[in-house]
């Protein structure tokens, strides 16, 4: 498969997960946080579909467009390392989804950053919320979730917090 058809997948995949999971929580309160900023097109899609929800942002070098930054109390700059364990209080048990695409070319980085966050946001997520990432996360307390028709396994990760 091509560079091209690869990326195309992923983004479609992405996508899906997306939309799907903004449908799931329709009925869930709580927050949504995006980790991992980038050009801004994640965060700008999911302003599109939850645009009653507070959705904030963690990025440790903005440089979105401006239409897709989001204002200064939804974004949280810096490493997610402190970041988002600095997160934890204020968002207790609040976040009805999180998304994470903190993605770089290094996949042993990308594998310790999944880790990290593993352990990390458990105390943040409400009941019944809504995981998605990729690479994949260690969640043994969250149920992996089939993806949307059409997307192949493995090509994003879903789970539900009990
Ligand atoms: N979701 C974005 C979009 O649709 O445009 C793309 C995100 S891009 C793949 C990954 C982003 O994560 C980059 O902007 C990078 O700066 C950020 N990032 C990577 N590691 C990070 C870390 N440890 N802490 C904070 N941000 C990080």
């Amino acid at each position: 498969m091509s560079r091209l058809d690869s990326f195309i997948r992923r983004i479609t995949a992405q996508r899906e997960c997306l939309n799907e999971a903004a449908r799931a929580i329709e009925g869930l309160d709580g927050v949504v946080f995006e980790l991992g900023l980038g050009n801004g097109r994640t965060y700008h899609h999911l302003r599109e579909r939850l645009p009653d929800r507070e959705i904030f942002v963690f990025e440790r070098s903005p440089a979105a467009h401006p239409d897709c930054m989001p204002d200064a109390e939804h974004l949280f700059v810096g490493d997610v390392h402190d970041t988002l364990p600095a997160a934890v209080e204020r968002f207790r048990g609040q976040v009805a989804l999180l998304h994470c695409d903190l993605g770089t070319g290094d996949l042993a980085g990308n594998r310790r950053l999944a880790d990290f966050i593993s352990e990390t946001i458990p105390p943040l997520m409400a009941p019944g919320a809504l995981v998605l990432t990729d690479p994949a996360f260690d969640l043994p307390q969250a149920e992996r979730q089939a993806l949307p028709d059409g997307v192949e396994p493995d090509r994003y990760y879903v789970y539900r917090w009990p």
